[in-house]
């Protein structure tokens, strides 16, 4: 490894900082060694903080019908190949319910942004929710609204919001999105979600076409400055039915390595490895724990459905029962020497002694 990249990734993990054209020089720097060494640092910042912990949330999947048309998206309102469903409020309360039998003290409700999911409709499942399941989290993943929404939902109980930003660079951003879609629209959304009081997610897929270090560099300047509470990374992987269907999916390599570079930036960072890793290679989950993430997102979505919510090919867990998914989860943490936690999960903080 490049003694430059050496130092960075040193200096990175000490201040938690640096300026945007390092962090470009650093993923030009992405190799196995350097990976190997981001995570040595990486690890050690994790464990402080939360030991071998690893968190879980509930993933439901409650509707794959979608007003918007990403270039990369397997549920993209063109896809008319993709069969669509959505999930009543009966039904999403029935997989809280396996879900809380199960262990999980946080459910994510994640779909499309589909009109059937009013802002009353939501509120009162919220309240639902929040009534029947006191010591549990609800994050909500149901893309972009106007901000009256988000208040109306965050006071019907909703704890935290995951809105990828997916990427930083406006003019990447175009490039992935149609023009009926905008870069600052889905930046007010995290700003009024952060603002409103929500413990926000931001993230960005690896290796997405056009993506270059320095789209990835703001990406990581992003998330320095805004300081989300959580962050999802995970591979690009083409969906066949998408415009992207021939790009080649991201790296393993890179994804692992951003793992660790985002850690060294944020150390008390909720950071999952994704299903999305765990597509890409047999082990990716294991290996993102090992690049310091700390989080698990186990799907919790009714059988029936889990084959229609498509984002991209080949996605795995989509035929096991959620009991399956948790406990084959917690036996692959725990080969690693991590564990599996009932807990809401929420984001610790890294104590000044430290
Ligand atoms: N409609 C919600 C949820 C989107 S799906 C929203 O807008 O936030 C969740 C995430 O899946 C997206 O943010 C995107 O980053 C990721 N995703 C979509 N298509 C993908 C693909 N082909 N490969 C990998 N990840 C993908």
């Amino acid at each position: 490894m490049d003694s430059k990249i050496q130092e960075l990734i040193l200096q990175l993990g000490k201040t938690h900082h640096l300026p945007e054209d390092a962090y470009a020089c650093l993923i030009r720097g992405c190799s196995e060694e350097s990976a190997a060494y981001a995570a040595q640092l990486a690890v050690p910042l994790r464990r402080q903080i939360y030991g071998t912990d690893v968190y879980v949330r509930g993933l439901i999947e409650i509707s794959n019908i979608c007003r918007n048309d990403c270039l990369y998206c397997g549920i993209r309102r063109s896809n008319h190949s993709c069969v669509r469903y959505r999930l009543s409020p009966q039904e999403i309360l029935e997989c809280c319910e396996e879900g809380y039998s199960l262990g999980f003290r946080t459910f994510v409700l994640q779909g499309g942004e589909d009109g059937f999911y009013t802002d009353a409709l939501l509120c009162e499942l919220l309240r639902t929710i929040k009534a029947r399941f006191p010591d549990c989290a609800v994050t909500l993943s149901l893309g972009e609204r106007d901000r009256e929404s988000y208040e109306r939902l965050f006071d019907a109980g909703a704890d935290r919001y995951l809105l990828r930003h997916e990427t930083a660079d406006v003019y990447h951003y175009q490039k992935l999105h149609p023009p009926s879609m905008s870069f600052e629209h889905r930046m007010n959304c995290l700003q009024d979600l952060k603002e409103i009081g929500y413990q926000v997610g931001c993230g960005f897929m690896v290796g997405s076409p056009f993506q270059t270090p320095e789209t990835l560099a703001k990406d990581l300047k992003f998330i320095e400055t805004f300081r989300p509470a959580m962050c999802g990374i995970g591979p690009f992987v083409p969906h066949h039915a998408t415009p992207f269907a021939d790009y080649p999916q991201g790296s393993l390599e890179l994804t692992l390595y951003l793992l660790s570079l985002i850690r060294l930036i944020a150390p008390d960072i909720l950071l999952p490895a994704t299903t999305a890793l765990g597509t890409i290679h047999p082990m990716g989950r294991e290996k993102g724990i090992l690049a310091g993430a700390n989080v698990v997102m186990p799907n919790l979505s009714p059988v029936s459905q889990r084959k229609k919510y498509e984002l991209y090919d080949n996605k795995i867990c989509t035929g096991e029962e959620s009991a399956q998914c948790r406990s084959c989860l917690s036996s692959r943490m725990h080969s690693i020497g991590y564990e599996v936690v009932v807990s809401r999960g929420d984001q610790r903080k890294l104590s000044t002694s430290l």
